[in-house]
């Protein structure tokens, strides 16, 4: 688990960064499944990030303009046994204190009262608006206020800014200790998927492979899956986010699996492997797969300082491209392809997204007309696809698919850190060369 001591360091920064600007962080509430029952409790990873407190609903001020031992506090459940001898212990204001290094804690039921006189002093508030609709009235209201009192005291908080651009420039570059934790994610997702590829066979539901994955994620330490596992036969891997799960594996067919595991403080793991369920490639699924894998390795040799997101995935379009032209799948020149697109009913996604504490992690692709370079410490996906189906119109000018190819996805992803010296693949445990995907005998 990350250290408080981390926890501690950001939020010392994050005030810094904030200058006379107080932030109001919400956590997550918990979410209805049906009825009187809720989904598993997920932190919002903003509030994570400052505080590593796990509870719902709380609500972390950060107040630049206070004293020293009064910027950070925290409003909480309070402890209380009627409650928690249903859904489990709860740190209370004290451990808030004690525990997670709040300077001051509330219980949540004082918020109204106590938000404005934390808030007063300020030279704006930073929240998120649109996403809290209870905590956002008594932001408003209280901003509303100072607006009126504005003409008669000359001071007063004015602005009312996101949080977002501080936070999430912060959470882009990641700290050595949460490189520590990727790679662990890294790791035991692409363990699973290890184990997933022995096991495979046909006649078995892709659910019984999801159930072996996410069983190897939670006996190994994991929270459970980072998100919906996609455990797709044949055709169904031509959907991109196909969770249902649900088929048959048949001989003959390759098998993608998009699964990563979410550790206990929420670091991810997302790695996507795709194989012959019965151990041999067809001659088409070889050739597709071979293209698939090199625009793979030419991607990620490709991520290094300087780099940008977009040459990452422009390196794989071009390798994607020569590859569909050889085989006849595409026509004309890679040049003309590229530039017109003419390739997106075969590779309709992009390269690569952010990874960290969510899934599809937090900052920005581009600044205005420039793509974010990449800088060590950023931590992003690399995965590449073909994905050969009837469900996307044949632009004009391009070739209508032979039967033979169609039923066909594959994807191959990994995930990757931008070091000093280039980069570093955290998920390279699951193999890819075609030798280890084959079945012996
Ligand atoms: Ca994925």
């Amino acid at each position: 688990m990350i250290d408080l001591g981390t926890f501690c360091k950001r939020r010392a920064r994050f005030l810094k960064e904030l200058g006379g600007t107080a932030a109001v962080i919400p956590a997550a509430p918990l979410v209805t499944h049906h009825a009187d029952c809720e989904y598993p409790f997920r932190q919002n990873s903003d509030f994570w990030y400052l505080t590593g407190f796990d509870e719902p609903d709380a609500v972390a001020l950060f107040l630049p303009h206070r004293p020293v031992g009064e910027r950070f506090v925290l409003f909480v459940h309070p402890k209380e046994s009627g409650i928690e001898i249903w859904s489990g212990s709860r740190w209370g204001t004290e451990g808030a204190v004690n525990h997670f290094g709040a300077d001051i804690a509330h219980p949540l039921s004082e918020l109204p009262k106590l938000l404005g006189q934390y808030l007063s002093g300020s030279e704006g508030i930073a929240f998120r608006v649109g996403k809290h609709r209870k905590l956002q009235m008594m932001v408003l209201d209280f901003w509303a206020d100072q607006l009126e009192k504005l003409q008669r005291s000359g001071s007063a908080p004015v602005t009312l800014k996101a949080p977002c651009p501080i936070l999430h420039q912060m959470r882009l570059f990641k700290e050595p200790e949460e490189l520590d934790r990727l790679r662990v994610a890294g790791r035991i997702s692409a363990e699973a998927h290890e184990i997933a590829r022995e096991v495979a066979c046909p006649g078995m539901n892709e659910r019984q492979l999801q159930a072996i994955i996410e069983q190897y994620f939670l006996e190994n330490g994991a929270r459970g899956p980072a998100y919906s596992s996609i455990v797709a036969g044949g055709d169904n891997a031509c959907v991109l986010h196909y969770t249902a799960n649900n088929s048959v594996l048949r001989d003959g067919d390759l098998l993608l699996i998009d699964a990563g595991c979410s550790l206990d403080d929420y670091y991810n793991g997302d790695v996507t492997r795709t194989f012959p369920v019965n151990g041999r490639f067809s001659g088409e699924q070889l050739a597709l797969y071979e293209i698939v894998l090199a625009a793979q390795k030419v991607a990620v040799s490709s991520v290094c300082p300087g780099q940008n997101a977009e040459k990452v995935h422009n390196a794989a379009v071009r390798v994607l491209v020569e590859g569909l032209l050889h085989l006849g799948l595409l026509q004309g020149s890679v040049e003309s392809v590229i530039e017109q697109g003419a390739y997106r009913h075969i590779y309709m996604h992009r390269t690569g997204h952010w990874l960290g504490l969510d899934v599809h992690d937090v900052g920005a692709y581009r600044l205005g007309e420039y793509p974010v370079e990449l800088q060590p410490g950023m931590v992003l996906t690399v995965e590449p696809g073909l994905y050969i189906s009837d469900r996307l119109p044949v632009p004009d000018g391009q070739p209508l698919i032979e039967e033979r190819w169609k039923g066909i996805g594959i994807r191959v992803e990994d995930d990757v850190a931008v070091t000093d010296e280039g980069h570093e693949v955290l998920t390279s445990a699951a193999a890819t060369a075609v030798s280890d995907l084959q079945k012996k005998g």
